[in-house]
């Protein structure tokens, strides 16, 4: 039988906590996971790509999720699914703001796989809910504990980046 694969794809500057936990619950689900991080060239990302990878990578490996892969793109999802062969993407709903740009993200994906791209969304988990990369950096800017966001083994890289940039 096919393998059941899904793509979970995001900026992920950083992982935190919350990532980590849509992973680790769709990994559950499927048979395998493909991570797909992606490059915009048009946005500013605190981390280069390489580092994005690697946090998500070392995260993995602490939690011992073992059916994941790691990948990344640039342009279109549909294009990237279309390369991996896998038509299943999902991805993380935080509170109702979160709803409309992912509506029309999965709403977009449709149109342009003539239907053949599916979205799931798994809710955040209620301590992840109002958890966001973005919010993650300002507390590290800010000096602040990063404990409760991410995952560990990544804290000493993010408060790294946030010396950097003060
Ligand atoms: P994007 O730049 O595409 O929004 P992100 O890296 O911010 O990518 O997020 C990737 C996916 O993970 C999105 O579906 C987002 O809603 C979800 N997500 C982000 N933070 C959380 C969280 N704390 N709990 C659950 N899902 C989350």
């Amino acid at each position: 039988m096919d393998k059941k694969i899904a793509i979970y794809a995001g900026s992920f500057d950083p992982i935190t906590k919350g990532h980590l936990d849509i992973i680790k619950r769709s990994s559950k689900l499927f048979d395998k996971i493909i991570v797909g991080v992606l490059n915009n060239s048009h946005k500013k990302y605190w981390f280069s790509l390489e580092e994005r990878e690697d946090m998500i990578k070392r995260s993995l490996e602490n939690e011992k999720i073992e059916n994941v892969e790691i990948d990344s793109f640039e342009g279109l999802l549909v294009d990237f699914m279309n390369r991996k062969k896998c038509n299943i993407l999902i991805r993380g709903l935080r509170a109702v703001s979160d709803y409309e740009y992912e509506l029309q993200l999965a709403l977009t994906n449709a149109v342009l796989s003539k239907n053949n791209i599916e979205t799931i969304f798994l809710p955040a988990s209620r301590e992840n809910l109002y958890l966001s990369a973005s919010i993650v950096k300002d507390v590290a800017l800010n000096k602040g504990e990063l404990i409760e966001f991410l995952p560990k083994v990544i804290i000493d890289d993010v408060m790294k980046k946030a010396n950097e940039k003060r």
